[in-house]
């Protein structure tokens, strides 16, 4: 079993979810390995990916090195989560924060992460990104974890 250290928390900057024509899509893994691939990652970036429901995707497989954020070597180090929404302009759903802590906890447990390595992705020194947005619940996510 692969180690990991940290876990980064992302949002995919994009709609969580979009009109097709008639068809309300949620965005969600697949579309967000399209756009990875589309950019040159070979696959999708993240390890996980969370829709605006609270379904929880496996995205890159665990046992491989992330694609979502190169500072501080976090690409090695850590676990790449990411909500779909862009929280600049949006909260994440009460599904999508329920669904996160349930997750977080989990990979805390199994790999024995420390809640200082729980990182959003704008903290990481060196990293300059408003990811995961400013609507994202900063105090709230972290007094519901250990
Ligand atoms: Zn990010």
């Amino acid at each position: 079993m692969r180690y990991w250290e940290g876990i980064v928390i992302h949002h995919s900057a994009s709609p969580s979810a979009t009109w097709q024509g008639t068809f309300f899509n949620k965005i969600n893994a697949d579309n967000i390995r399209q756009w990875h691939i589309e950019k040159g990652y070979g696959d999708i970036g993240y390890h996980f990916v969370i829709d605006r429901d609270g379904l929880v995707q496996a995205g890159r497989n665990l046992e491989l090195t992330g694609a979502h954020c190169r500072a501080g070597q976090r690409n090695h180090k850590s676990i790449g989560i990411c909500l779909s929404g862009n929280f600049q302009h949006e909260s994440p759903t009460p599904y999508q924060m329920q669904a996160l802590l349930i997750l977080v906890k989990q990979l805390q447990q199994k790999y024995a992460i420390t809640k200082n390595m729980v990182e959003l992705h704008g903290n990481v020194v060196g990293a300059s990104t408003l990811c995961p947005g400013r609507f994202f619940p900063v105090s709230y996510f972290y007094s519901h974890i250990n």
